[in-house]
């Protein structure tokens, strides 16, 4: 199987923010942008500041806050076939709005909530077998410092006991790995009950937990199909021993493996 990954990482967006339920407005986020009084290291001679609201920065961001940032790994399209292929394999005849961000990078609008929730939800996408990664925009990125490490990917929780079958409680679990995403249905229906399934917004530059205590119960958390995440260049869709950013040298092939040996 290829590596699938849809997200971006802003390292001005760092903080955590619990999701309280499957939204990906970046809400709290919107903080990033906002200040109203000039940073300690603000330097009166050689820089000028703007003080910017809470209010004003909601917005500025308001247009933006539906859209998505999206990025081709390990290959550039044009503009003209990018939207085609995404309006096809995202089934929508709706216009799709592109505005290039440099790098790869490209903001776009998409029609309505429902489209939205499909390409976030669904994938992981391809074109012409290279990953497309997707993220809903968030305030303050830029393309030079995005860190492509978070990735949606399916956890199971082999023989959870039956009163720990609720939503509720999957996204607990879920935001103690990663970041709620949804659930897979059928788990929470009473023929499945034993196979819970969640799908998370996964960390791959962080260790994976292998276990979870739901109070004095040990619960062991399986991970499925976790895509490939270069340390090298600190981005998805490789590993480091065949990061292109990464010099070749026949001697150093052994010391970039150490990390995937999962
Ligand atoms: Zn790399």
């Amino acid at each position: 199987m290829q590596d699938h990954a849809k997200t971006i990482l802003c390292r001005h967006a760092t903080g955590t923010h619990p999701p309280p339920a499957p939204t990906y407005r970046p809400l709290s986020s919107l903080q990033v942008l906002s200040s109203t009084t000039a940073p300690p290291n603000y330097d009166p001679n050689m820089e000028a500041f703007i003080s910017l609201g809470k209010e004003e920065a909601m917005v500025l961001s308001e247009q933006w806050i539906n859209s998505l940032i999206i990025k081709v790994i390990g290959k550039s399209f044009s503009v003209e076939y990018l939207k085609t292929t995404l309006q096809r394999i995202w089934k929508t005849n709706h216009q799709i709005r592109f505005i290039a961000l440099g790098r790869g990078f490209y903001n776009i609008s998409v029609p309505n909530e429902e489209v939205r929730e499909h390409i976030l939800s669904q994938g992981p996408w391809f074109i012409a077998s290279y990953m497309l990664i997707v993220q809903p925009w968030m305030p303050g990125f830029i393309p030079s410092q995005a860190i492509i490490s978070k990735a949606p990917v399916w956890i199971s929780l082999p023989e959870l006991p039956i009163e720990f079958h609720s939503l509720p409680m999957f996204q607990r679990i879920a935001s103690e790995i990663g970041t709620f995403i949804k659930t897979d249905t059928k788990a929470l229906e009473q023929n499945r009950v034993r196979f819970a399934r969640i799908q998370v917004l996964l960390d791959l530059a962080k260790k994976r937990k292998e276990a979870i205590w739901l109070g004095a119960f040990k619960q062991p958390i399986y991970y499925e199909e976790i895509p490939h995440f270069c340390t090298h260049c600190q981005s998805i869709g490789h590993r480091s021993e065949r990061c292109p950013q990464k010099p070749v040298d026949k001697g150093e092939t052994e010391d970039g493996a150490e990390e995937e040996n999962t």
